[in-house]
């Protein structure tokens, strides 16, 4: 199910993470958080802008449709697609 009220961002959560994904990169055995519903989960179930924004896919399907999406208009914020996502509605 799709949802638009985003959850409020931790920005403590966010900068771990971030620090984390500098130092780890891909590795599996590391544990990110998702800034969303805050469960720990390895990099091959987050999305991100390399580490900033992270959400889980979960999240990502359930507030944008799709892990894609998710990382076009949360993660990265790209305008374009942001605006063409408004006129939708
Ligand atoms: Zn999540």
């Amino acid at each position: 199910m799709k949802t638009n009220k985003l959850p409020k961002i931790d920005n403590e959560i966010n900068f771990h993470n971030r620090e984390l994904f500098k130092r780890h990169k891909f590795d599996g055995t590391i544990k990110y958080t998702c800034l969303f519903c805050k469960e720990k989960k390895d990099i091959f179930s987050m999305v991100s802008n390399n580490g900033e924004r992270m959400i889980c896919t979960m999240c990502a399907k359930k507030y944008f449709g799709s892990p894609m999406i998710a990382v076009n208009t949360f993660c990265i914020g790209i305008k374009s697609h942001i605006n063409e996502l408004k006129q939708k509605r």
